[in-house]
């Protein structure tokens, strides 16, 4: 659970007079035991940082992160090691920030021996039992990192994941690396470890196709904000923001016969710099009349789901667009 989190960059600082980026503006957010949730946006709408702060990888300017109850933010000494076990990651190349030269076992069975989770006569076992539990031969772990193939060396990153027996898993773009035949096999192994470990998942990502298969909820964020948050089918049957609809028109379908109108997004992300005033969004909103750009717009409740939407006019353009579908007479 995050509240009003608030997340700034640069700023300050006797060397650099560079802006603040307000990476995460107000944002806060409740994910539930066992649920996939899922967090989307173009990229620099600050879901990475989202993932991080949510996990104590970094600290939040303002605002406070709590994880069953507990704050998180203040954690110390066993405490905050206990929290650091309960909560790991998995991102997009596992090997980016992994010294080479360490086989794929030391890979894996590394958190186990930071941690010191077992007695080293069992850790190699242990490592042993994650290859397998990740669906790779225990006998490829004497092997290099650049022996691997990208959907492989995504196995070992869970893998280490894994080892410190987590509650909460995050991905950080888990699949956006490899290729589309690859993804499904890695999306299938989160959502059956999900099941069989009881984890919690958390995911973030840019592409809407594997969100839309995978979780129960999804917030979308733009800017550093959150705009609306839906469970996955309500969200995709029917999208309330202005900014999730063009997301939306933005999926490939996968027929020309099924091919909309399409109505893309125009022009770019504003700098983050200088978000734009008001609905941050009202720049490239098709919808945005004056009120936009003078207030900013509340995540509001929609409905008894507890689908949440951060847009003035998000009732009267729903009216609109119902019945302009309707047959004419
Ligand atoms: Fe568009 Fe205005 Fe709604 Fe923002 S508040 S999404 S600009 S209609
Ligand atoms: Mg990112």
């Amino acid at each position: 659970e995050g509240r009003n989190l608030v997340k700034r960059f640069g700023g300050g600082g006797f060397l650099a007079r560079r802006p603040a980026v307000h990476a995460l503006n107000d944002v806060s957010l409740k994910v539930q035991r066992g649920e996939v949730f899922a967090v989307v946006g173009e990229s620099g709408c600050g879901k990475s940082t989202l993932g991080r702060v949510l996990l104590d990888l970094i600290s939040p300017t303002s605002g406070e992160v709590r994880f069953e109850g507990r704050s998180i933010s203040g954690a110390k000494g066993a405490d905050a090691l206990k929290l650091r076990r309960e909560l790991q990651i998995v991102f997009q190349d596992p090997f980016a920030s992994i010294n080479p030269r360490m086989s794929a076992g030391e890979v894996v069975g590394e958190p186990i021996w930071l941690h010191g989770l077992r007695p080293a006569s069992e850790r190699r076992e242990r490592v042993a039992e994650l290859f397998r539990t990740v669906g790779l031969r225990p006998a490829m772990m004497d092997r290099f990192p650049h022996e691997f193939s990208g959907g492989q060396r995504q196995r070992i990153g869970i893998a280490r994941a894994l080892a410190c027996e987590p509650t909460l898993l995050l991905g950080d773009e888990p699949v956006s690396a490899l290729d589309v035949s690859i993804q499904a096999q890695i999306v299938n192994l989160l959502e059956e470890l999900k099941e069989r470990l009881g984890l919690t998942l958390v995911v973030v990502a840019h592409d809407l196709a594997v969100i839309r298969h995978m979780s129960d909820r999804v917030a979308v964020m733009y800017l550093g904000e959150i705009v609306e948050e839906a469970p996955t089918e309500p969200l995709f049957d029917q999208p309330l923001h202005p900014y999730t609809m063009a997301l939306m028109e933005a999926i490939p379908q996968p027929s020309p016969l099924l091919k909309r109108e399409r109505h893309l997004l125009e022009g770019d992300v504003p700098n983050p710099v200088q978000p734009p005033s008001g609905c941050k969004f009202h720049t490239r909103c098709p919808h945005a009349k004056p009120r936009c750009s003078a207030e900013r717009p509340a995540l509001e409740t929609a409905d008894a789901s507890g689908r949440r939407v951060a847009c003035h006019f998000w009732r009267e353009i729903q009216a609109a667009g119902t019945s302009a579908s309707l047959p004419l007479p």
